[in-house]
């Protein structure tokens, strides 16, 4: 088995898979008013399962559970204990693992378990207290890990307070570690992605790669922002990266696709993502299994990088 690190150090171009959950409500899924994605490994696991496999047969190296919306302080608004929470995240990753074990039987593929900071219902009043969010994230790293995921990716991390719990909590569980950072550019500055401050993105790098990981990158961010948030985040990590930006826009409940990005002019994006060192690029919000078919099938199999 090659491990994603000889992978990176190989200089190889790995491909991300795309969106879960707003590939799920493209696909009709119910949402959860609360958790959105989040339980959506047991409200539709065949569904959640067959997106796993389109994706891996798409071409995508890294395949990431569905446990973004899963933390146990955001199922709490679901109605749903920390014991059932934990066994929720272990059943993301064992469908994620099926998945592999049905479509990608000659290659290797690796299963990212997902912590973010996605807030229930998004509402600023569901944000945990530090204590809360603390056990929560560890409580959620220690099931991904007990899920046998290959690596834990810490997505939308997008501000210098509680972002920073969830990537501690996946660094102690001593798998590797992706920080996936997200933007937004106001006035011209490129900024913290959340919307409850004001934050310089410095300020969210620093407090965010203060941990080591093996891979930041920049993910859930228009397409617009990458290339600055890119250049903000190669000032401060010689490291891997990676680049996942979503397309479209979130209204509330759901994902709009209207204005989504073709898989052909995503491809000349990814290429000026590869063009800046990034070594793994995908999908985010909105973005398909046809997305990353044409990224598999177009973009080198070898990076600039290192
Ligand atoms: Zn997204």
């Amino acid at each position: 088995m090659t491990t994603l690190q000889e992978r990176l150090d190989a200089g190889d171009v790995l491909i991300i898979d795309g969106a879960m959950g707003t590939e799920l409500e493209r696909r009709g899924a119910e949402m959860d008013g609360a958790a959105w994605a989040g339980t959506a490994m047991k409200s539709q696991p065949e569904m959640n399962g067959a997106i796993h496999r389109d994706f891996i047969e798409a071409g995508a190296d890294i395949i990431i559970a569905n446990t973004y919306a899963s933390a146990p302080h955001v199922l709490r608004h679901a109605g749903v204990d920390e014991s059932e929470a934990r066994e929720l995240n272990r059943l993301g990753c064992a469908i994620a693992h099926e998945a592999v074990r049905v479509s990608a039987a000659d290659r290797e593929v690796y299963v990212a378990g997902s912590l973010s900071s996605f807030r229930a219902g998004l509402h600023l009043d569901t944000l945990p207290s530090e204590a809360e969010g603390r056990a929560s994230y560890r409580a959620q790293a220690e099931a991904l890990a007990e899920g046998g995921c290959d690596l834990l990716i810490a997505e939308m991390m997008l501000d210098p307070v509680i972002s920073p719990w969830a990537i501690e909590a996946a660094v102690a569980t001593g798998l590797p570690v992706w920080i996936g950072l997200s933007a937004r550019v106001t006035d011209g500055r490129v900024m913290g992605f959340h919307q409850y401050a004001d934050d310089p993105f410095e300020t969210v790098l620093d407090a965010c790669l203060a941990f080591g990981g093996q891979a930041a990158g920049i993910m859930h961010s228009d397409i617009d922002v990458m290339a600055p948030a890119l250049a903000a985040l190669k000032a401060r990590w010689d490291g891997p990266l990676f680049a996942y930006p979503h397309s479209g826009h979130f209204e509330m409940p759901h994902w709009r696709f209207d204005c989504v990005i073709t898989p052909e002019d995503y491809v000349t994006k990814a290429r000026g993502y590869l063009g800046m060192g990034a070594q793994a690029v995908g999908g985010c919000c909105g973005l398909g299994p046809e997305h990353i078919r044409l990224l598999k099938q177009k973009l080198p199999t070898r990076g600039t990088a290192k």
